[in-house]
């Protein structure tokens, strides 16, 4: 009997793993909390509730309560709280009528007063280490008591549920927001890197990585669509004296700020990234060659008329040297199109800086 029960335990232990395992993986981008709106707090619940029924199926026959199914209820409560916690109870509820086609009433209180507690001991404010351990021994005691209730006249099986059942629930219990925890962790890892490796940190633009992507991807667009493409390349003047005069900190800061001035003097669709150093493109979709030079001498403006503060107080004045290059039959490659912008630039350099120069050819 022992060895059917520790068997069962391990299967509905493998079960609950695997199950919590895939839920954490497809629900990676909507994670369940106190706050989350209904629509997922009831779609958790209905997992829940269906966890809570297929631990049933592959529980011990015969047995009362044999199995892990309160875990999910208290995994709901603890990330949930009320909602999803009584729906998996309902569902386990209905779940183990439909098995057993019997009404056990001793089965409603017991998932009931264990969402019950489990939602009590959750909503304190406590350590979450303290909410996971009195969880998991709050149900414990209740299925210990009722255990002991039902299978009272049968001395030698009830000591060996209650001990196995104490065993699995704190190894299932503790598996469970381990693994969960886990999984949450790395998605947030995973999440946190993705963003990196494409945004500057400086600035919050588009690192050179994202506009090697972007600019692949909008070139291939205006090939199939026949639309106009602008590449200005941006290159803040005489940059090494701000640094050298007020040091690489306030360097940086005339940085963010140049940043934000490109960010405010275009429209959402035009691509602005840093490029690295004081380096920044925009990209101008569907730009017009009239417009894009327009556009350009606004960014070159709005740089020359703003007054960078410094944080002593003083304030600094900057300017830019733009190139202008347009994507057409003889630039329809991205490291021809910076390229003619890079040459474009360095006239405008020679031509002693602050403008804007466009390349016909
Ligand atoms: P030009 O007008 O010819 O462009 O002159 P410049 O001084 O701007 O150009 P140069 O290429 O000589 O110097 C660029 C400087 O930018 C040198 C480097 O120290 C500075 N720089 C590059 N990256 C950063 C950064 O992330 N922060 C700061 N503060 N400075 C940087
Ligand atoms: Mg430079
Ligand atoms: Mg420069």
């Amino acid at each position: 009997m022992t060895i059917i029960i520790i068997k069962d335990f391990i299967v509905n232990l493998t079960i609950l793993i695997s199950v919590l395992f895939f839920y954490s993986r497809i629900m990676k981008d909507s994670q369940l909390h106190q706050y989350s709106p209904l629509s997922l707090k009831l779609i958790m619940g209905l997992a829940g509730g269906i966890t809570g029924i297929i631990l049933m199926v592959f529980s011990i026959h015969g047995s009362f309560l044999i199995d892990l199914r309160h875990i999910p209820i208290i995994l709901l409560a603890y990330y949930g709280r009320g909602i999803p916690a009584f729906i998996c109870a309902v569902l386990i509820i209905v779940g183990d009528f439909i098995i057993n086609k019997d009404f056990s009433f001793e089965v409603i209180i017991v998932i009931f007063l264990i969402a019950s507690v489990s939602i009590l001991i959750t909503s304190r404010n406590m350590s979450s280490k303290s909410k996971v351990f009195l969880s998991l021994t709050a149900s414990n005691v209740i299925l210990v008591i009722a255990i002991y209730v039902i299978v009272l006249n049968d001395n030698k099986h009830y000591l060996i549920s209650m001990a196995l059942h104490v065993i699995f629930t704190y190894l299932a219990g503790y598996a469970s927001f381990h693994l969960i925890e886990y999984i949450r962790a790395s998605n947030e890892l995973f999440n946190k890197y993705k963003l990196e490796s494409s945004i500057d940190s400086l600035t919050g633009l588009n690192n050179v990585r994202k506009f090697n992507h972007i600019s692949k991807e909008l070139m291939k667009n205006a090939t199939t669509r026949n639309e106009a493409l602008t590449l200005l390349y941006i290159d803040i003047d005489y940059f090494k004296k701000i640094n050298d005069a007020y040091g690489h900190k306030e360097g940086d800061k005339v940085l963010k700020e140049v940043g934000a001035l490109l960010k405010s003097s275009t429209r959402p669709p035009d691509i602005v990234s840093r490029n690295g150093g004081e380096e920044f493109t925009v990209i101008l979709v569907d730009c017009s060659t009239e417009l894009s030079y327009k556009i350009s001498e606004r960014i070159r403006k709005s740089i020359e008329n703003h007054l960078f503060i410094l944080s002593n107080g003083e304030s600094l004045k900057v300017t830019v040297s733009i190139g202008m290059a347009t994507f057409d039959k003889t630039v329809n490659d991205i490291s021809l199109l910076i390229e003619k912008a890079d040459k474009a630039l360095y006239q405008a350099k020679s031509l002693g800086r602050n403008q804007v120069v466009y390349k016909m050819n």
